[in-house]
């Protein structure tokens, strides 16, 4: 999978562009390859009106309440994004995190919302520089995972796709090395093997985040636990992110 994350760029005009020339210059996916676009929730009906027909083409949204209906203002509910056609969801996204304050607990109700009503989340999860500086990323990611995931039955986590984010290397230029981004994502199946046995971990797809670019982005993909990755600023450029798809193994 290559996710495209918008965050809050591009109006609406240059998003349906954005759109209509990666279109133009995308060949048809392989059955095991997906292209999700998580865009700014007003643009979410166009980004589906736009991708309708596309095979393995998916709008996501970047975020959804943990609640399901009521006075929550300016929450969308996963009920809500369903209503306009929205299949997955991108949560605990590092920016949610830390400018948002979303903790691992509040993170488990929002999988728990979604996968109650079929919505598949995208889950982020990753360590800042100073974990990795003092090299705890590993003790960090799997308290991330054991707090937010491991309440969910095998059923239920093999609904999640998985994106690992060093948040050093998210925005910044800075991209880990692919050795770096297969040890981590090696320990993450190696943890939810532990867990819920070797066969469900297998299963899961694990994405790489954090300066995916077209140059880079077949050398990290080709590491035999990156699954594909999540993509901020180069997503938002047409000739990286068709790049970026055309690199999916
Ligand atoms: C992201 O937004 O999740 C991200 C990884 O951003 P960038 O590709 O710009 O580092």
């Amino acid at each position: 999978m290559a996710a495209a994350n918008w965050k809050m760029n591009l109006t609406l005009q240059q998003g349906e562009q954005l759109l209509t020339d990666i279109l133009l210059k995308t060949n048809e996916l392989k059955a095991h390859q997906q292209a999700v676009f998580a865009v700014p929730f007003p643009y979410l009906s166009m980004a589906v009106n736009k991708l309708a027909g596309k095979n393995n083409f998916f709008v996501a949204a970047q975020n959804c309440s943990n609640k399901k209906s009521g006075a929550y203002t300016g929450e969308v509910s996963v009920e809500i994004l369903q209503s306009v056609g929205i299949e997955y969801v991108v949560l605990g996204h590092s920016e949610r995190r830390e400018y948002f304050n979303e903790s691992n607990q509040l993170l488990a109700e929002k999988l728990d919302i979604c996968l109650a009503n079929n919505m598949k989340p995208i889950f982020c999860c990753g360590e800042p520089l100073a974990i990795r500086e003092a090299n705890t990323q590993n003790e960090f990611v799997a308290k991330q995972l054991a707090e937010s995931l491991y309440h969910l039955s095998a059923a239920q986590l093999q609904e999640i796709v998985i994106a690992y984010e060093p948040i050093w290397a998210i925005g910044t230029g800075k991209t880990a090395t692919s050795a770096q981004a297969q040890e981590i994502h090696a320990f993450i199946r190696t943890e939810l093997a532990n867990k819920y046995g070797t066969a469900i971990a297998d299963t899961i797809s694990i994405l790489y985040g954090g300066s995916v670019k077209a140059s880079n982005a077949v050398e990290l993909f080709s590491q035999p636990d990156v699954d594909g990755g999540l993509v901020g600023g180069a997503s938002l450029i047409v000739d990286e992110f068709v790049a970026i798809i055309n690199a999916l193994p």
